[in-house]
């Protein structure tokens, strides 16, 4: 592996950030478990983010201002679509936030998110959780490499074993 001294597209970087909304509440933050390695150039984390990344250093800190349509876009007003329970198998677990993926007609995959849940159904809209939401992120870079051969076809990190159990 070899090391490189600046954030450009090709490279693995690792950071630590914290997430907040426009009111200070937390949202999200690696500091509760391990700094996320992403893949510069990839769309692995929002665009607006991965933009104001590029050209930074090991040990730079930063504050990002993301708006909705640089991170998961403006949120549409529309009505939850009502799914009963039991087109779900018996032992199925749900959680408001959850992405659930839905066939449409064509056999494209719709990607949905529950908006609550009550006995009989899960309700679902199009909306990610956090569209609509000015993001600020926290960052720090924590470490910067060139990525390898296979990273970059497959478009994510690795972990330091080369392991991975997904494709
Ligand atoms: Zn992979």
């Amino acid at each position: 592996m070899t090391t490189a001294a600046r954030i450009a597209d090709g490279t693995i970087v690792t950071i630590h950030y914290t997430l907040t909304d426009d009111t200070g509440e937390v949202l999200d933050s690696s500091r509760d478990s391990e700094p996320l390695d992403y893949l510069q150039g990839a769309g692995n984390i929002v665009p607006g983010l991965e933009r104001k990344m590029m050209g930074h250093g090991v040990g730079d800190t930063m504050q990002v201002v993301v708006a909705p349509a640089d991170a998961y876009g403006e949120r549409e007003e529309m009505e939850a679509q009502k799914v009963p329970r039991s087109v779900f198998p018996a032992d199925a677990e749900f959680e408001e936030g959850m992405p659930i993926a839905a066939e449409g007609p064509d056999g494209e995959m719709t990607p949905l998110w529950i908006t609550h849940i009550d006995d009989e159904a899960i309700y679902v809209d199009t909306n990610h959780p956090l569209a609509g939401v000015t993001l600020h992120f926290d960052v720090e870079v924590m470490a910067i490499r060139a990525a390898t051969a296979e990273e970059m076809e497959h478009g994510h990190p690795h972990g330091p074993d080369g392991h991975h159990d997904h494709h």
